[in-house]
């Protein structure tokens, strides 16, 4: 079940620390699932997805896998599972992105269940419900 993207590094999808820490190794603390959705997302939109932008000089370090402790948004998050993704992509807005993968989410992203609403980015995640797909609105 290992999964590595096609179309990610693994910098772009942790924060500076944990990849000082585990370089390559750090692919082990996310879930398959999210991974393969990610690298479905950047093959369906076939645009630059952003995740964490330090790789480039930016200060988004935290869109991806949250490292244990991290102060940022919930206590029980996807992230902290390494479930969860928040991506910018590139020319579509966020409410875009979220109707195509609801329109298309039996096609090109069956393992993603859940989106946060009403947010200027996307998040998406693989969380384990019996939903397709939930809305939450954090
Ligand atoms: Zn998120």
């Amino acid at each position: 079940m290992y999964y590595k993207c096609r179309h990610f590094n693994i910098k772009e999808l942790v924060d500076k620390k944990t990849f000082a820490r585990f370089g390559e190794d750090a692919w082990m603390f996310f879930n398959p699932m999210a991974l393969r959705m990610l690298d479905a997302l950047r093959d369906y939109f076939a645009t630059t997805v952003t995740v964490n932008d330090w790789p480039f000089g930016g200060k988004n370090q935290y869109r991806g896998f949250r490292p244990p402790g991290c102060k940022i948004g919930a206590e029980f998050s996807q992230h902290k599972r390494g479930a969860a993704f928040d991506i910018s992509v590139k020319g579509f807005t966020a409410e875009t992105v979220r109707e195509e993968i609801l329109t298309h989410k039996d096609t090109y992203f069956p393992q993603i269940t859940c989106l946060e609403g009403e947010i200027p980015w996307v998040h998406f995640d693989c969380r384990n419900i019996p939903d397709r797909i939930r809305i939450v609105y954090p």
